[in-house]
């Protein structure tokens, strides 16, 4: 037997599947659900709850009209308060509070161990976060198999820490769009070509994008640095060709263009921004003594200036967004300039 033809309850006009609004009195098909919505979004105690109340909110609203962008507006101005959340989890939080008194007390020797707990213990509270994404067998399996076609290209140990580098990269996506209280899934790989986090809602704010596109070439610089401390510790070179590799990627990930994270970051810049960052990355070419990094840094360049004429900008500037992309591709290319692991003799 067939469903029952949805008829609008106010007008009574017959509804198709997938309608958000009646076409007839334009009355909202999800009033109820959107009601709802909103009275969680006002009552939650954090900005986070509240966007994850007002995105689901928004995909029940038909696009263009007065509620469509008045959620919108919320949307924008609840993730400048995400923005400026401390960004340690509150469990580090906790320690530092306490922390303070003790290490005032102990003078300088005290203030460096307090510091370096409070490291050790934020390293063992994203170390959990970053297992998260393992939980998932779809991540483990396409990891697995991304391992196994690196492994036949560079080689296992070498293939291993690309992996790894990936994935952390990754979770930086996931841990900020959390943040920002949208649903995604976790990484899945894709084998010879990286990896990719899905969004199972639009993220509404260009500035959000961008951070959210970004959030991954930080962690994975994370990763390279984190790489060259291996290196340095036990002084192996594979732990250098990782470092090298990884940042290389990021690098790559960095150009601007399409739904790469530098294509993210881009459109939250104004069209001057997109000029002033063009600018900067000919000033960090010009420094660059190898190929590598500065044919990488050409392609950025030409994307940067198609993105600039071509690309729709916002009218507002984005400038932690514009130095944020600088300052991650100048550590980037410095890391690919000089942490260049020696060839076998
Ligand atoms: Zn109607
Ligand atoms: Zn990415």
């Amino acid at each position: 037997m067939p469903d029952p033809t949805l008829h609008c309850p106010a007008c009574g006009t017959e509804l198709a599947p997938n309608l958000l609004a009646c076409p007839t009195c334009r009355r909202l098909i999800h009033s109820d659900r959107l009601k709802a919505l909103a009275d969680t979004a006002t009552r939650a105690t954090s900005p986070i709850d509240a966007l994850v109340a007002w995105r689901e909110a928004l995909e029940l609203l038909p696009p263009g009209t007065r509620q469509y962008d008045t959620i919108q507006a919320k949307i924008t101005d609840l993730g400048q308060v995400v923005d400026t959340l401390p960004s340690p989890p509150p469990a580090a939080e906790k320690s530092n509070g306490k922390g303070v008194g003790k290490a005032a007390g102990l003078g300088a020797i005290g203030l460096i161990l307090w510091k370096f707990n409070a490291f050790v213990l934020l390293a063992l509270t994203k170390g959990k976060v970053l297992l998260l994404g393992l939980t998932k067998a779809s991540t483990f399996t396409s990891m697995m198999l991304s391992f196994g076609v690196y492994w036949t290209m560079f080689g296992w140990p070498l293939a291993l820490g690309l992996v790894i580098s990936i994935y952390i990269h990754e979770m930086g996506h996931v841990v900020t769009l959390m943040r920002y209280g949208v649903k995604a899934s976790a990484p899945m790989f894709i084998p010879g070509l990286g990896a990719i986090v899905r969004l199972q809602q639009s993220l509404g704010d260009p500035r959000q994008d961008a951070r959210c596109g970004l959030a991954g070439p930080w962690w994975g610089l994370g990763a390279a640095l984190g790489s060259y401390l291996l290196n340095l510790a036990t002084g192996l070179p594979i732990f250098l060709a990782i470092a090298h590799l990884g940042a290389f990627i990021n690098l790559f990930n960095l150009l601007p263009f399409a739904s790469l994270d530098g294509g993210r970051a881009f459109r939250s810049m104004s069209t001057n921004q997109r000029w002033l960052a063009v600018l900067g990355l000919g000033a960090i070419m010009s420094l660059c003594e190898g190929q590598e990094a500065s044919g990488l840094l050409a392609l950025l360049m030409i994307g940067g200036v198609l993105t600039a004429l071509t690309g729709k900008a916002p009218k507002t500037a984005d400038s932690p967004g514009l130095m944020a992309y600088l300052g991650l591709v100048a550590i980037l290319t410095l890391i690919c300039e000089r942490l260049v692991p020696m060839p076998p003799a």
